[in-house]
């Protein structure tokens, strides 16, 4: 698609999806759609394929599973994003990883031209990673609570505070889609495989491989 899609091309993108069944194919990082701002939603599709969308990305989140996917993701250009988080114990995660990180379960929601900004100064830094970089995380340095502004997808008007965990995903979707991914913010010297976060680096504040791999954390 060319840069500047019509918005035939997002309706006719939007079909091809909706065509196919569930997950839409995630895509990886290197495809310029993931680098491009996406276009800010203004009722482009009709009220069918707008909710058809929005059920087709919760869907391939959840399968994948993630915990936010935006639009673009899904190679569709548009500044929308789903967050969606269990927060269970799985491999790596324990109850005081949890707790460090302030993250409790998050209902699905649904971000239509979010914006973020940072409310004070204060930054957490956690492994994180993203379904477009499959199998690498790298410590990344966030703001710790975000006032989050934009619509709903009944459009409503968001006007919130957000911190923790939370505030992460807001801001690391709301970065894919103005072109920025994690890792353009990531302590780079941290990017560890999936097995070694899971081995060695799951502590609850990622201390140790800072130590061991050599990167400055935030707040230290
Ligand atoms: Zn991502």
């Amino acid at each position: 698609m060319s840069p500047h899609p019509t918005p035939g091309d997002l309706v006719d993108l939007v079909d091809a999806l909706l065509a196919r069944p569930a997950p839409a194919p995630i895509v990886t990082a290197g495809d310029p759609v993931l680098r491009t701002p996406a276009i800010p939603y203004d009722g482009q599709l009709d009220g069918e394929r707008f909710h058809g969308l929005i059920r087709l990305m919760r869907a391939t989140m959840n399968q994948a599973p993630g915990v936010g996917l935006a639009a673009p993701q899904i190679g569709v250009p548009l500044r929308l994003a789903v967050m969606e988080d269990p927060a269970r114990v799985r491999p790596g995660t324990t109850e005081e990883a949890l707790r460090a990180r302030e993250r409790g379960p998050q209902p699905f929601r649904v971000l239509v031209n979010p914006r973020y900004e940072a409310m004070g100064a204060r930054l957490a830094a956690f492994y994180e990673g993203c379904l477009s970089v499959p199998g690498w995380q790298a410590v990344t340095a966030r703001h710790h609570t975000v006032r989050l502004t934009g619509q709903d997808e009944t459009g409503r008007e968001l006007d919130e505070e957000v911190r923790g965990w939370p505030a992460r995903i807001v801001q690391h979707e709301t970065d894919h889609l103005g072109g920025t991914l994690y890792l353009d913010r990531a302590e780079i010297r941290s990017l560890a495989a999936d097995r070694h976060v899971l081995e060695r680096w799951s502590a609850p504040v990622p201390g140790p491989a800072a130590d061991a791999l050599g990167f400055p954390l935030p707040g230290r």
